[in-house]
């Protein structure tokens, strides 16, 4: 880790900015089901959230022809929703209420675990060739988290025309546009593309703080070179941030107030003390799996079984990543 001029740079990238407080942070490949390796965006080990969003994968672009493509099995969440965005492709939902939902580009899926939900997410035998899009994760705050689980899909989203750009607000407000989006903290999550290449200048709520991560192109965002598959974090305090392409790019701006409640993440898990988690787990290995999670109707494949809980506690961390008692 380097500090130059301004940005915090991490594992040997090489970017320079004239704006204080921003950090470039190179995301990483795990897999995901047996299949996909996607590119885990947060959480790193330099920054576990932004706002209330707590989880980003990359996925793509990839040529799936003849190929499985996205398969993973029915597997539980608790205190999160899951903000399913594709900017090529097609993936199957299928989950414990009964929804069984395609999402094609430009569409959301929303679904908010509750207490408790499982689902599926497939890609079905016929789907165009590339699958390219974004997993994320919000964390539910204190008063969300232990009710209802739902599922929404968004198939219209406003869109905005700002510079050189065609910006689709996913989550939360810009401009005058606003998501019709269910989420429970202030929040904001928007596609930016220059089609075209060009700039655009965004306002943005210096009470957020925010980070923008790209998913096609060479980018320069305020200053810092910004490649696909890695996030730059805006701090807070930012009202504007400027991007600029020379040729076609795609990336994604979330925002939030910062979340202030300490975390505890394992597996498919967002809680806040190690028994809950425990719990969860035990409840997904157990009977109790249907009476809390459901059942995923209309998915061949066997439930994902959980992975056994480390030999030590897990700790809550708060967003900052310090452990908490
Ligand atoms: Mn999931």
């Amino acid at each position: 880790m380097s500090d130059t001029a301004g940005t915090v740079i991490f594992e040997g990238t090489q970017a320079t900015s004239a704006q204080p407080d921003s950090v470039l942070l190179p995301g990483h490949d795990v897999p995901l089901g047996r299949y996909t390796v996607v590119r885990r965006l947060l959480p790193l080990r330099q920054r576990r959230m932004v706002g209330a969003w707590c989880f980003v994968d990359h996925f793509g672009p990839v040529d799936i022809t003849g190929q499985p493509g996205m398969q993973v099995p029915p597997h539980p969440h608790t205190g999160l929703q899951t903000v399913t965005w594709l900017a090529e492709g097609e993936i199957l939902h299928t989950d414990s209420l009964g929804n069984s939902q395609p999402i094609r580009p430009g569409q959301l899926n929303l679904m908010s675990s509750g207490a408790g939900i499982s689902h599926s997410e497939q890609s079905p035998p016929e789907r165009p060739p590339i699958m390219h899009g974004l997993q994320l994760w919000v964390a539910l705050p204190e008063h969300a988290r232990h009710g209802e689980p739902r599922f929404d899909h968004y198939a219209d989203l406003p869109q905005l025309q700002i510079g050189d750009a065609t910006v689709t607000v996913v989550v939360g407000e810009m401009g005058a546009a606003a998501s019709p989006a269910l989420v429970h903290t202030p929040l904001l999550g928007a596609e930016i593309r220059l089609d075209g290449g060009g700039q655009v200048s965004l306002s943005l709520r210096p009470e957020f703080e925010h980070a923008v991560l790209v998913m096609d192109g060479d980018t320069d965002v305020d200053g810092t070179q910004l490649g696909s598959g890695s996030l730059l974090y805006l701090g807070e305090g930012a009202d504007e941030v400027t991007i600029e392409a020379a040729d076609a790019s795609r990336l994604f701006l979330i925002g939030g107030l910062p979340f202030d409640e300490p975390l505890v993440m394992w597996w498919n898990f967002v809680g806040r003390t190690h028994e809950e988690i425990a719990q969860a787990r035990a409840d997904w290995m157990s009977e109790a799996r249907h009476s809390r999670f459901g059942t995923v109707h209309g998915c061949v494949d066997d439930p994902l079984p959980a992975p056994d809980l480390p030999n030590v506690r897990l700790k809550a961390r708060d967003r900052f990543g310090q452990t908490v008692a």
